[in-house]
């Protein structure tokens, strides 16, 4: 039996408590599977700022890199919004991703057929629930590409002087596009075989080489069925038929934007969980979508379901362990259809609500009775 390291970060506000919940997850995943986990407890964000001066201290992201994967609570608060941006909670983020090679960015869109009626689409829409992937490229493109801003010494066609004129430029190589296009397939085929590639390539050269380099690889995933769409077609067709897509691959700021449009067909933060990924081999970083939640911080009725949904994705992608995902997903599943709910996911007329620690028992039974 396998022996993985992960590193915890639990970081601010609500991230102890949803980390705590998701490491008791895995230790009933490690008696039930045999399986060994051993976790490490780092520091970063504003915890990290207060006790060590900085929000991502070398020694974290020294753990981060000799584990197998890292579970990432979440950082920030009102305490540290006045600090400069590079001093911020926000940079170990970023650090992290950079330090750790993330390239990829997965965000699940999950809304449970038990839950439908939160999300703010017509019912018949999302009648058997919704869940798509989505796989963004994350450390190239626009946002990382040449910008400047300087006055221009041109004019309109009416005469109008430009003014300032500023500029971002969206640059991608074609072994950025595979590997992140490469996340895209074996995603799919972990799934339904089915894959949507967004892209503008009507306007855009760069997305005229991420069609050519998919047409390049996806011989090599005879099983997997893809299309292309353009991105403005997309953000309609995630409005008008949600359930019918299934993995969706693209650009940064597609990514960016699309991922957001998708987890609000959802309607619950606290249900969205996500994953960051490196070269194969390379640890792995899981983290709810939500933030720090500092309103109800301390108060221990955050909803877990998120982030304990990220170590069901790291134990897919990072720790080889696809079937135990599967079995927290079903888990997760189980205790929703029997009603159990925390406070964030409550529906009209339901009245029983389940503190943080209670969902977690929730979740555990479930997937020891699997
Ligand atoms: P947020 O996601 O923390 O909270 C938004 C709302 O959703 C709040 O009302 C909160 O109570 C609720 N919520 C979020 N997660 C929940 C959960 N698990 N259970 C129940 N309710 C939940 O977003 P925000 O308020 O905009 O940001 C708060 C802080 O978190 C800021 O400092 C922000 O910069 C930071 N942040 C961090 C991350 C991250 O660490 N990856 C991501 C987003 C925001």
């Amino acid at each position: 039996m396998a022996m993985f390291k992960i590193a915890v970060i639990p970081g601010d506000g609500i991230g102890p408590e949803v980390t705590e919940s998701t490491c008791e997850v895995l230790r009933a995943v490690s008696e039930k599977s045999g399986h060994g986990f051993s976790f490490t407890e780092v520091m970063a964000g504003g915890i990290a700022i207060d006790t060590c001066g900085e929000p991502l201290p070398a020694e974290t992201l020294k753990t981060c890199k000799e584990s197998d994967a890292v579970l990432l609570g979440a950082v920030g608060g009102p305490k540290w919004d006045a600090l400069p941006g590079n001093k911020r909670p926000e940079a170990a983020l970023l650090g992290l991703r950079k330090g750790l090679g993330l390239f990829a960015n997965l965000r699940l869109a999950i809304l449970f057929p038990e839950l439908k009626s939160s999300s703010p689409l017509r019912p018949d829409l999302v009648e058997n629930g919704v869940d798509i992937l989505i796989v963004r490229e994350l450390t190239g493109g626009i946002y990382f590409g040449k910008r400047g801003l300087a006055p221009s010494e041109e004019c309109l066609e009416d005469g109008t002087p430009k003014g300032m004129e500023a500029f971002d430029i969206e640059t991608y190589s074609e072994a950025e596009i595979e590997r992140i296009l490469r996340v895209g397939f074996n995603s799919a085929m972990q799934r339904k075989k089915s894959l949507t590639v967004v892209d503008k390539a009507n306007i855009l050269e760069t997305s005229r080489l991420w069609r050519k380099v998919t047409e390049r690889i996806a011989p090599e995933y005879p099983e997997v069925s893809y299309e292309f769409m353009y991105v403005d077609n997309a953000s309609m067709q995630l409005l008008r038929r949600p359930a019918s897509l299934d993995v969706i691959v693209t650009s940064n700021m597609f990514g960016d934007i699309l991922s957001d449009e998708a987890g609000m067909i959802t309607g619950s933060i606290g249900m969205l969980p996500s994953a960051s990924l490196g070269a194969p081999g390379k640890p792995g970083m899981y983290e709810p979508v939500h933030g720090s939640a500092p309103d109800i911080a301390g108060k221990g009725i955050a909803n877990p379901l998120a982030t304990i949904l990220s170590a069901a994705l790291m134990l897919r992608y990072s720790l080889g362990l696809p079937e135990e995902g599967i079995k927290i997903e079903k888990a997760v599943a189980d205790v929703l259809s029997k009603g159990y709910r925390t406070a964030d996911i409550v529906l009209s007329g339901e009245t029983d609500i389940l503190s943080t620690k209670e969902m977690t028992e929730k979740v555990i039974e479930a997937y020891r009775a699997l």
